[in-house]
């Protein structure tokens, strides 16, 4: 056994499953997860001394790579001064300012811990301003693992949804709607029936949990009109989009103002920071200044703001978002060309930093497309990649990341490494 296998047998004695988040586990591809011991740029480091090319960084929040010194710099500095107070800091009135100031849409923005943390605060904020309880949100779509957010749909439109997991409770699962993505006529359809009754519409602006699934621009603003016809809160999950499409996030891109954004991964630079955020007049809700409870310990840990504020400041650099759309662009059309040359059937997209790539003839526009591409050629191709040094995310239902330090040898290193795999898997 070698140094990542004896550690995944010996994480299994007290650790569920050996991980401490579930795709970490590769239950989808098989084979034995990756130890991590070390990163630096666009690389990282096994326990077994083996470097990979890295495409997943940590699920999106390094866009400045592994360990960029003026990120460390800052942690180091804020760390120095106390990792936590639980009492306001001047940092963090820095970074809601920052926030505000790229995110036109942001009026007043809170801190937290979690991506998780932000859409269920965001989602209970909706819910106490309008006094309404039903929420919708959309098949494919990750919002983090609070309960109203754990459902699948019925057998039809308007029947109730069911937990898709156990321990949420069906009266949970009752009050948030699961409609296809994309799909504005089962939208309109439901808001025509019980729009009265919605709190809010929940959505991944550009999907990036079930692989990369971007919004029509009509779904974009059918979701925006009936929100605001019928007084529901429109709530863009940008925790992934955030920062990492485009410095103002997907509504930057959509031109939509929506009425609250969640951010993660990115606006923590690594760290355990994230934010909900918007319209002041639902902002003023939250407590201490309104009825809708909302607290946490670390909230706004100075150590964590720190990371972001360096993070964003960077990326705020002029030229910075072209030359990483450019780079993500470059590894997209590099592997389509190279499948096109292997006869492989395979399409790829990018926006910003964030890529996806699908076994498939067409680019996918739902969940149902995303499950009839050829899941059993990804498995395949991830551990051929693997192999040859490159990380990608252990599931077909993720999307990629390049970030900043990925070089264009990098580039070529994994074209290269994908020519010869696209011929090992046919
Ligand atoms: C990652 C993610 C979350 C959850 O964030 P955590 O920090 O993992 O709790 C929520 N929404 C989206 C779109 C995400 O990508």
């Amino acid at each position: 056994m070698n140094q990542n296998q004896q550690l995944f047998a010996a994480a299994q004695k007290h650790i569920p499953g050996g991980v401490n988040s579930p795709v970490r586990a590769f239950g989808s591809v098989g084979g034995t997860p990756r130890f991590f011991k070390k990163g630096l740029g666009a690389y990282v480091w096994d326990v077994d001394d083996q470097r990979y090319i890295d495409y997943v960084g940590s699920w999106g929040p390094l866009i400045l790579g592994h360990t960029h010194p003026d990120v460390l710099e800052a942690v180091i500095a804020a760390a120095k001064n106390g990792m936590s107070f639980g009492a306001p800091t001047a940092a963090e009135v820095e970074l809601a300012d920052l926030i505000c100031e790229m995110l036109p849409s942001i009026e007043q923005v809170r801190l937290v811990s979690s991506g998780t943390e932000a859409t269920m605060s965001a989602i209970r904020l909706a819910r106490g301003f309008t006094g309404r309880d039903k929420l919708v949100k959309f098949e494919g779509c990750y919002h983090g693992h609070a309960d109203s957010l754990l459902v699948k749909a019925g057998s039809g439109l308007l029947t109730f949804s069911n937990p898709s997991s156990a321990g949420v409770p069906a009266s949970v699962a009752a009050d948030t709607l699961v409609l296809p993505y994309n799909d504005v006529a089962a939208l309109e359809e439901l808001f025509a029936e019980m729009g009265e009754q919605i709190a809010a519409i929940i959505v991944e602006p550009i999907a990036g949990n079930m692989n990369m699934v971007q919004a029509s621009p009509e779904f974009v603003q059918a979701m925006r009109k009936l929100t605001e016809n019928h007084g529901a809160v429109l709530i863009y999950d940008e925790v992934m989009t955030g920062f990492r499409v485009n410095l103002q996030c997907t509504q930057g891109l959509h031109g939509v103002k929506p009425d609250l954004t969640c951010l993660g991964k990115v606006v923590g630079g690594g760290m355990p920071l994230a934010a909900f955020g918007g319209r002041s007049d639902i902002m003023a809700k939250l407590a201490p200044l309104g009825p809708v409870y909302q607290a946490g310990t670390l909230s706004g840990n100075p150590v964590a703001v720190a990371a972001g504020l360096a993070t964003l400041k960077i990326i705020r650099e002029d030229d910075f978002f072209n030359r990483l759309s450019i780079q993500t662009k470059k590894l997209c059309d590099g592997l389509i060309q190279v499948a096109k040359e292997t006869n492989t059937i395979f399409v790829a997209q990018s926006v910003g930093g964030m890529f996806g790539f699908y076994f498939s003839k067409n680019i996918p526009q739902s969940f149902v497309d995303v499950m009839n591409s050829d899941r059993t050629r990804f498995n395949a191709f991830f551990h051929g990649m693997l192999n040859k040094g490159i990380y990608l995310a252990p599931s077909a239902f993720e999307a990629g990341f390049v970030s900043a330090a990925h070089s264009d040898q990098d580039i070529l290193d994994t074209l290269e490494a994908a020519r010869s795999v696209f011929l090992e898997i046919k």
